[in-house]
């Protein structure tokens, strides 16, 4: 921070300083009570009030952040305050934040005083930016509970979390509410000159105009934060808050309803003796989940239970016995329907969180009564978990009048974390570090696609990031990202694949310019999708109102889709019960059937079948390819899903089909790609001729008779589609880590109870128990083992299409002969 070595030798010329009195006791020092009143504040106001009382008192103003810091901390002579200034100057003490000064000349606005939102503001602040936030709630008031990774653990400790809040990770799990957290973040921001306005909300960014540069349109309008100017715009608004220039991704799992619900935590000695449940999943305590159900009709998936501010429960529970226990009031197949709030029975749900809560501790919490929500109701919520979303890049650069802006999401609206697996703050944090770091680049004049390139390949690592493959060295963690993330790749996406990301008024104008592209596939193209929509063609010939004509607007009611699982797997689908003019209902079915057998991602959202005005023909070869090879493939998934077996006992984590089939398919699509290169490593001659193959097999689709720039915006167009796609098998691939990270977790604490009991102890049951929890954990580990093998192998085939790609570019620069595009 600005400022902080020089204030540092100053402070006995302020020992003198008429509001500070050092050897009075605190309660007569009132310098000391306001610092002792606004370090326990409970509330965000009582926080904001007692903040802005100890600067009137002191006499230092916060507008002044270049040197607030330290002249709050030499007007302040107390020996309570000491042990946090010394805990913040060993921080702000990091070379990385080069004493403050390596983005001094940077302002910033961070949407959302949420947890990521303060963290982010707190590290901009130490690297010397001028920072505002802003939201739009007044009050903290979430009383959930978020798991902490050790690192964030370590982390808070550094900044003084305990100094805040005494009971700081002091129970068995770690752990924390939002509420607490965000209470901590905030006075380290305000301490650090972080500007926070709550009750502001952003309505959107104002370019820049005359000589006033880029804004942002606020509500009230008449705010100050509206003539605030800045060159750094961070989005952390949290779950779908979605930042102009952005798209989010859609990952859509099974049905998922988490239940949350707080308890009054009294803090009596009975409830201090209750176990917490760090995350039990149904098939680990298949007993339990039994009892449950056939006990009191609760039937859930897992359940975590956390003692922290409140007793804190999150659940997974099953629609059926939400429906039977009239929670949910009807039935719908559409989960936005089904948990719109007027489908919800309040008293039922609150019922149903109390027994499942009551039953999983046995009893054991006496008077059990809901805490209050934000609006004084009992907290108990239920949300819905099928449908994940992620941002598909992580920042942007917008440059209008001669002025950049660079914008970057974190937290929530960069990924949106499952809740039960509690990844939220750990990977939220670490964008926060990444998004400093790509800041602390900014202020120091890296070009804008470099910049981005880099942020955009760390961005790469986020959603595979567990507490195993980050770095264990804590105490050296830093926004450099090779601190924390062993064997970085800073530049594993090139400037060039990041173009789309930097807006400039020139790329805007030129995109207007350029006439409309007639893609024309040349002839091996053609003959593929003729062979595409002649197989189509086939498989839903005699069906009732099918009729595929092309690749695009004949699937528009999902009837031909829906015809196509029907002719291979009739066993799926009632014909009879579909409506062609239902489109939302009918695309929904067969979309979820195609993932939910074939691990196939739908291309788009049923109800985009409805409303979108054309639908992308691109998209639909794509989906339709891979679900001609899902359905046409020799190995049936049923097949699939034994061949998973190890020494004939079916792996119980791959329950579903296609989750084996999805596993299934990664280990043979390895097997294959290391079959591939060894065969190709077996001398240079035999290289050149795979060479010569992959580019006559490449993917050898020539593009003659168009211009340069047609061919250069086709190759775009495919590897901005070849890019989706992989981000897409990524997301399965991280969603299938964090169901094995979980398991695995699970397994290792079920092994440690068994490893503290002495072997005599043990009856025989428990002793077969342990064996096969031990089996279990070992064909765990060999699934994640595959699942990086499969990653490792992908980002190699990655490196090599690019090279490919670049060749081509080259060979097309060289000659005005045809070049060479990928198809798929
Ligand atoms: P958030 O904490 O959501 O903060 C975003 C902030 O942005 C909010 O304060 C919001 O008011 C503000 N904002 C949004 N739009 C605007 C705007 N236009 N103008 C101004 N301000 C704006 N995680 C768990 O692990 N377990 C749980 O039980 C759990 N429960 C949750 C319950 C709720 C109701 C919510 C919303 C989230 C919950 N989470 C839970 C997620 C968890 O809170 C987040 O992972 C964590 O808080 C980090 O989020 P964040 O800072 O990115 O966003």
């Amino acid at each position: 921070m600005p400022g902080l070595t020089s204030r540092r030798s100053s402070s006995s010329r302020l020992q003198a300083s008429p509001v500070t009195m050092a050897n009075e006791p605190d309660s007569v020092n009132p310098s000391h009570a306001l610092f002792d009143r606004f370090v326990q504040a409970q509330t965000c106001k009582e926080t904001q009030q007692n903040f802005i009382e100890l600067c009137r008192h002191l006499k230092v103003e916060p507008r002044d952040y270049k040197h607030f810091y330290s002249k709050l901390k030499d007007r302040l002579n107390y020996w309570k305050a000491k042990d946090l200034w010394q805990k913040i100057d060993k921080r702000a003490a990091h070379p990385d934040y080069e004493q403050g000064q390596a983005c001094h000349q940077n302002k910033c606005l961070v949407l959302g005083a949420g947890p990521c939102g303060l963290r982010t503001a707190i590290e901009l602040a130490l690297l010397g930016t001028q920072v505002v936030v802003l939201d739009k709630r007044v009050s903290f008031m979430r009383n959930n509970v978020l798991h902490l990774w050790p690192y964030t653990i370590r982390d808070l400790l550094n900044l003084g979390a305990k100094k805040f809040y005494g009971r700081f990770c002091s129970g068995s799990i770690h752990h924390i509410s939002i509420r607490q957290l965000q209470l901590i973040l905030l006075k380290l921001a305000l301490i650090l000159g972080v500007e926070v306005h709550t009750g502001v909300t952003f309505e959107g960014l104002l370019e820049p105009a005359g000589s006033t540069g880029w804004r942002a349109q606020v509500s009230p309008g008449s705010h100050t934060a509206a003539a605030f100017e800045f060159d750094v715009f961070i989005s952390a608004g949290g779950g779908r808050y979605v930042p102009d220039g952005f798209k989010i991704k859609e990952l859509r799992g099974k049905l998922a309803i988490g239940i949350t619900a707080n308890f009054v935590n009294r803090r009596t000695k009975q409830e201090a003796q209750v176990q917490e449940i760090s995350g039990v999943a149904r098939i680990y305590n298949q007993k339990f989940f039994q009892e449950l159900h056939s006990e009191i009709g609760v039937d859930l998936e897992n359940i975590v239970y956390y003692k922290d501010d409140t007793h804190y429960f999150v659940m997974t529970a099953k629609k059926g016995s939400l429906l039977k226990k009239g929670v949910i009031k009807q039935d719908f197949p559409d989960v936005n329907q089904l948990l719109a709030p007027a489908n919800v029975n309040q008293e039922a749900l609150q019922e149903y969180a109390y027994d499942a809560a009551n039953f999983s501790t046995d009893h054991m919490l006496p008077d059990l009564e809901f805490a209050k929500n934000h609006v004084g109701r009992p907290d108990v919520a239920v949300f819905d978990f099928t449908c994940m979303h992620r941002a598909e890049n992580a920042s942007l650069v917008k440059e209008r009048k001669g002025k950049r802006l660079l914008v970057a999401l974190v937290g929530d609206s960069l990924v949106e974390p499952f809740w039960p697996l509690g990844t939220g703050i750990a990977r939220g944090f670490l964008a926060a570090f990444d998004t400093a770091w790509m800041v602390r680049n900014w202020g120091k004049g890296v070009l804008p696609l470099e910049l981005l390139a880099e942020r955009e390949s760390m961005y790469q690592l986020l959603s595979q990031t567990t507490p195993e493959n980050t770095s264990k060295n804590y105490a050296s963690y830093s926004i450099d990202p090779s601190t924390r993330y062993p064997n970085v790749s800073l530049s594993c996406i090139k400037p060039t694949q990041v173009k789309r990301l930097y807006d400039t008024e020139d790329c805007k104008a030129k995109k207007q310019m350029k006439p409309i592209i007639i893609i024309k596939p040349k002839k091996e193209s053609l003959r593929r999708l003729e062979d595409l929509l002649s197989w189509c063609q086939k498989s839903t010939a005699g069906y009732k109102h099918v009729k595929v004509k092309d690749l695009s607007e004949s699937w528009r009611s999902g009837m031909a889709l829906c015809a196509l699982i029907h002719n291979f797997r009739p066993e799926l689908i009632d014909l009879s019960s579909l409506d062609e003019y239902n489109i939302t209902g009918t695309n929904k079915l067969a979309f979820d059937l195609m993932e939910r057998e074939f691990g196939i991602t739908p291309v788009m959202r049923a109800s985009e079948m409805t409303t979108c005005g054309k639908i992308d023909q691109l998209s639909m070869v794509v989906y339709l390819t891979q679900i001609r090879n899902a359905l046409t493939e020799k190995e049936t998934p049923a097949e699939c899903s034994n061949s998973l077996s190890l020494n004939n006992k079916t792996l119980s984590l791959s329950r579903t089909r296609s989750a084996a089939f999805f596993l299934n398919t990664l280990k043979r699509n390895s097997l294959q790609r290391r079959k591939d290169r060894l065969a190709s490593e077996k001398g240079p001659r035999q290289q050149k001729m795979k060479e010569k193959e992959e580019d006559k097999d490449v993917k050898e689709e020539k593009v003659s008779g168009s211009d340069p720039e047609t061919i250069d915006q086709w190759i775009d167009l495919v590897q901005e589609k070849n890019s989706l796609l992989s981000e897409e098998s990524d997301l399965m691939v991280a969603s299938r880590q964090l169901e094995l990270e979980d398991k695995q977790s699970m397994l290792e604490m079920e092994l440690r109870r068994y490893m503290e009991m002495d072997d005599s102890e043990k009856t025989p049951e428990q002793r077969e128990h342990e064996n096969r929890v031990l089996q279990e954990m070992l064909d765990v580990v060999d699934m994640r083992d595959s699942l990086v093998a499969f990653l490792e192998e992908k980002r190699l085939k990655e490196v090599n299409d690019e090279l490919l790609r670049n060749s081509v570019l080259e060979a097309k620069k060289h000659s005005t002969a045809a070049s060479q595009v990928l198809w798929d």
